[in-house]
């Protein structure tokens, strides 16, 4: 290929980059997408499903933004459930078991599909840099393995799990970052090369069974919803027969010889250093830090519709495969299971964080944009979170814009980012909702109202989903109309919905003219939420314009934190290494006190006022 081919350059075809790059392409960039694999483009590296607490707000955002994973969701999954139904709407989080091989090949064609999309198989093994008249080093481009060299403007770098990857199953390692995928050590050298400081970071997955080997007869079963809630804004009804899950259990044997084996596991014997997620442990940690426990709980979940595969969700492990058997042959109703994957665990290389600016683009090379795992998250929500936003910003960056940044008051996806960059991590970052300060705003049924008018403004969110997004507002409206509106035995519905112990179904019931609006489900969950927490609501909305003023006061570029009277020495170091570009930001900093925030604030009060 010849100099200037493209305008964006993805690395990676996990969840991260797929966002990335049809986010790219759609807003016009000349976009171009390397992977190793074609054939493993959107490929679910663990447990076939998207959402969860804090999770499936983050998918309905990025398909409220005009991304990708929300409509392939519902294109593939099998079984639809919201989590946290009985704790109300403000904090409902869908769910979907999805079928694994369908959800890569759905991905994979939205993305061939794509106009100014091009996909190259190849593996990257450095990022080309220059230096321009400023001495900043800018991006201009990545060379391949096989020799082939590629130019572009903005490179978004989505590699997952795979820089000097390394797995392990028992004493056994095996370079690669999944299974019998390859390890990407060429582009983790080129990193450092180029000053970025790297960590390493783990995480594991469980054992896959064959579906006709288990004994589903004695276990619990888990049903999906009836009538399931899609993903997307622009999926209607999801007409579809729904997959059940299983429960069962682990047993005090099963503990009994993961602790008589522990020694044996690479988290235990020293042979792996690495952090792992501590709110998804592997069952030798579960036994180990919850020792009091009898039993856990372990799902299982089919891997597809037709899939002979059986996903074990709760048992995720490195011991070796003879401990292995022997745990999955002691659970209730894997008696007589057949292992069709073992389990393992994978070391990876990450970029800190810190590193970069909230508009994912690296301080140290301009143009080049970082997201997903890379930047020590966990889960392909929160790698397409970071992937749709580092598409746009490096589609913009190639057209000379400026960046898309999302506020914390904004999205989970701009809470995401500013936790990222504000206080790095120090194990694999996971969602949740309560990371969220706003999140009685922050709700799955109006991430429209939130980002669709974000996502038309860049240009991502095309006229039908514009065209749906105005139907859906004037539906919400004419039913808040109606709430006030209509009466029942005296009182307005609106004020039986303010009503905690009040059942909606009989409300609708009784109340013919609400029979079409409640079988709306997420305009009536919408309206209601408004309603039932109105009082809460409004408070949040003053903690956020608090939030903001706080926001819209700048620092300084060139303000030297040592000449702040008074302020402690761990301020001035953590302020000088981050150096936060508002008030909001610095206060938000890990090891910050609210004195802290108090003496900049006297400080910069002075400085305008010396300066003005
Ligand atoms: C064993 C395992 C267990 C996991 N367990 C969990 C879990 O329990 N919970 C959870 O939330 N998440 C888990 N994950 C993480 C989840 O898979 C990731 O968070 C998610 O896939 C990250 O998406 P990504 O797009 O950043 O990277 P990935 O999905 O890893 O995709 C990276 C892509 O980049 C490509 N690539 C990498 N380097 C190069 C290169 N140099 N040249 C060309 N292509 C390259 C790869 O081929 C791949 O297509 C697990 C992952 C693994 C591997």
């Amino acid at each position: 290929m010849s100099a200037k081919d493209f305008d964006v350059l993805v690395i990676g075809g996990g969840h991260a980059g797929a966002e990335a790059a049809w986010a790219a392409a759609r807003l016009g960039a000349r976009a171009a997408l390397i992977t190793f694999d074609r054939s493993a483009i959107g490929r679910m590296s663990c447990n076939p499903a998207i959402g969860g607490i804090g999770k499936g707000q983050m998918v309905r955002e990025i398909d409220a933004l005009g991304g990708l994973m929300g409509l392939v969701t519902d294109e593939t999954g099998i079984q639809f459930r919201m989590l946290n139904r009985r704790k109300g709407p403000a904090v409902w989080s869908p769910r979907a078991q999805t079928d694994r091989e369908r959800y890569a090949e759905a991905v994979r064609q939205h993305l061939e599909n794509c106009p100014n999309l091009t996909l190259i198989e190849g593996g990257v093994e450095r990022i080309l840099v220059a230096s321009d008249a400023t001495a900043a080093r800018r991006v201009t481009g990545l060379a391949l393995q096989d020799g082939r060299e590629l130019r572009a403007a903005g490179v978004v770098v989505t590699s997952g799990t795979f820089l000097r990857a390394l797995m392990h199953t028992g004493e056994q390692t095996t370079p690669g970052g999944r299974v019998g995928e390859a390890s990407a050590a060429g582009l983790s050298d080129s990193l450092r090369q180029l000053g970025f400081e790297l960590g390493r970071l783990k995480t594991g997955t469980p054992p896959r069974v064959a579906r006709e080997s288990v004994d589903f007869d004695r276990l619990q079963l888990q049903p999906g919803d009836d009538p399931p809630a899609p993903f997307s804004f622009l999926t209607h009804k999801l007409e579809r027969e729904q997959v059940p899950c299983w429960i069962t259990f682990t047993n005090e044997r099963v503990h009994e010889l993961i602790r008589a084996n522990l020694h044996r596991a690479p988290m235990y014997s020293g042979q792996i250093a690495s952090r792992g997620p501590r709110y998804c442990p592997s069952i030798e940690d579960k036994v180990v830090r919850f020792a009091d426990k009898t039993q856990h709980q372990v799902f299982l979940e089919p891997e597809g519709r037709d899939s002979e595969r059986i996903y074990v969700n709760g048992i995720s492990t490195s011991l070796p495969i003879d401990v292995q058997a022997r745990v999955v042959h002691d659970i209730d109703g894997l008696e007589r299971a057949r292992v069709l994957q073992w389990g393992y665990a994978v070391e990876y290389d990450f970029v800190p964080p810190e590193q970069i600016e909230p508009s994912l683009m690296t301080r140290r090379v301009h143009g080049l944009f970082l997201a997903g795992q890379i930047n020590g998250t966990s889960g392909y929500e929160e790698a397409a979170g970071q992937g749709i936003l580092a598409g746009i910003n490096a589609a913009r960056f190639a057209d000379g814009q400026s960046p898309l940044i999302l506020g914390r008051d904004e999205a989970y996806v701009g809470v995401m980012i500013d936790d990222l960059v504000t206080r790095g991590v120090t194990e694999p970052y996971r969602m949740f909702s309560s990371r969220a300060e706003h999140r009685l705003h922050l709700r799955y049924d109006n991430a429209d109202a939130r980002l669709t008018p974000i996502g038309r403004r860049v240009g991502l969110v095309e006229e039908r989903r514009w065209q749906r997004f105005q139907d859906r507002q004037q539906r919400l409206e004419t039913l808040r109309a109606a709430l006030g509106a209509l009466r029942w035995e005296g009182r307005t519905v609106r004020d039986w919905l303010k009503r905690p112990d009040q059942d909606d179904a009989q409300l609708a019931q009784a109340v013919p003219d609400l029979h079409e609006f409640y079988a709306e489900a997420d305009v009536w969950a919408s309206a209601v939420v408004e309603i039932r927490y109105a009082g809460y609501l409004e408070r949040q909305m003053r903690a956020i314009e608090d939030a903001r003023a706080l926001e819209a006061r700048e620092i300084p570029v060139d303000l030297a934190f040592e000449a702040i009277s008074h302020l402690r020495r761990e301020a001035v170091e953590r302020w000088t290494a981050l150096r936060p570009r508002t008030v909001g930001h610095a206060a938000r900093a890990s090891g910050i006190h609210p004195t802290d925030v108090t003496l900049l604030l006297v400080h910069l009060g002075r400085r305008v006022s010396v300066s003005g």
